[in-house]
């Protein structure tokens, strides 16, 4: 800091900005985004060459490097591998959720990789890893990851 400056205190403001984008989601997550919104249909890609079946789908193997081009259907129910409780809002948390928000990594049956998503209709404490869980789909979808509202246990 300059000579000029010295015993002046730096003026700070609190203010937002808002940054408006769109963004393209690409051909292979475009194609899951439609199955989920139209057809209420969980899908995945497979490798040509090793077999793995990728959830959320993936354009290439990233051990084969070899394009992706099988697509498979994939069970709307699976096994929670693991999962995190928020007790307190966080940005990332849409305010429509209710606090605490549970987030499981899903692993639905037929793939071979888990995804991310809110398990709901459970209390934490209830929450087991290894637990069977299902998609509950969203009354209205408009084809993004929460066309799926949230995952719940088996009953
Ligand atoms: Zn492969």
């Amino acid at each position: 800091m300059s000579d000029q400056f010295k015993g002046i205190e730096p003026m700070v403001y609190q203010s937002k900005i808002n940054v408006p984008y769109s963004w393209w989601a690409g051909d292979t997550a475009t194609r899951f985004f439609v199955a989920l919104r139209d057809e209420k249909r969980i899908t995945a890609t497979q490798c040509g060459a090793c077999r793995k079946v990728f959830l959320p789908p993936r354009k290439v193997c990233p051990s084969c490097f070899t394009e992706n081009t099988n697509w498979v259907n994939i069970s709307d129910e699976g096994t929670l591998i693991s999962f995190s409780v928020a007790r307190r809002q966080l940005a990332a948390i849409p305010h429509d959720r209710k606090i605490p928000v549970i987030w499981g990594l899903i692993k639905l049956d037929g793939a071979d990789t888990a995804m991310l998503h809110y398990l709901d209709e459970v209390k934490p404490e209830e929450v087991v890893i290894g637990m069977r869980v299902k998609a509950v789909f969203s009354e209205t979808r408009k084809g993004n990851i929460r066309d799926i509202s949230h995952f719940q246990p088996v009953k």
